[in-house]
């Protein structure tokens, strides 16, 4: 059995949330795991299918009044319809892996109440990084399917999403004011329930960087006009991995957490 017929093999019925700030790769990490078929779940999909396949419910209906005109749909709706979309048979056969959820205390709090969560993956970033990855490098979103690129991760064909042939447009949200304000409010929100996934000891760590000491193929780290590419963190200067890298080291944790 090849590395990804195994993973897949372990990860059937999981359920897994990826966790970490605005920027981290939330979206990248996700697809991986999608690759290995469990469910992509996340709050703007679980509603887009809600409002699409059950347009008459009540719980639609108070959705789009908010979707509409762009604003954030409230919790007393949103988490419901995450929760029914988790119970769909394809989501109780392969597993699933949230994404961007919960973000506050009282999605944690509901979450842990109604579903079974095996692993929580916290992306590790610098806060550095934070900053340069969305906004140093030129992000892009698919307008039909969403899926994300970067000078990092640039599609095949400029402007056009590799996924679905989709056009590419900048993420207008992308400035240093609002990242600095995501941030804020990420760690104000997170250090309310991120104590709690701890406790119950389902929490691992995926660093995007590597130490200076631990060897690494050259082709597995991130480059930037040629050149490896270095960020800053608490402990001085450090290589950061590319995506197959990143790749690598989520199967490697995955296969010691699970076995
Ligand atoms: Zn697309």
């Amino acid at each position: 059995m090849d590395r990804k017929e195994r993973i897949k093999a372990i990860l059937k019925g999981k359920n897994i949330i990826i966790f970490g700030p605005p920027g981290s790769g939330k979206g990248a990490r996700s697809e991986e795991l999608k690759d290995v078929c469990l469910v992509h779940v996340a709050s703007g999909i679980a509603l887009r299918t809600k409002v699409r396949d059950d347009p008459d419910s009540v719980l639609t209906h108070r959705a789009l009044s908010f979707m509409k005109r762009g604003a954030l749909v409230p919790d007393d709706i949103v988490v419901p319809i995450i929760l029914e979309y988790l119970q769909k048979p394809q989501c109780i056969k392969n597993g699933y892996v949230l994404d961007g959820f919960p973000r506050t205390k009282t999605q944690c709090d509901i979450l842990l109440s109604e579903t079974n969560i095996d692993l929580v993956l916290y992306l590790v970033v610098p806060r550095d990084f934070l900053f340069f990855g969305v906004i140093g490098c030129n992000r892009l979103s698919c307008v039909s399917c969403g899926s994300g690129y970067s000078d990092f991760d640039p599609p095949k064909n400029a402007g056009v999403c590799d996924n679905c042939g989709g056009n590419l447009e900048k993420r207008v949200d992308d400035t240093a004011a609002t990242i600095e304000n995501r941030l804020k409010l990420y760690e104000e929100q997170t250090m309310s329930f991120f104590p709690d996934l701890e406790k119950k000891g389902i929490v691992k760590r995926l660093p995007i960087t590597v130490k200076n000491e631990e060897e690494i193929e050259d082709k597995y780290l991130k480059k930037l006009g040629g050149e490896v590419y270095w960020i800053k963190d608490n402990g001085g200067k450090v290589r950061m991995l590319n995506k197959e890298g990143m790749k690598r080291r989520l199967y490697a944790v995955l296969e010691e957490y699970f076995q």
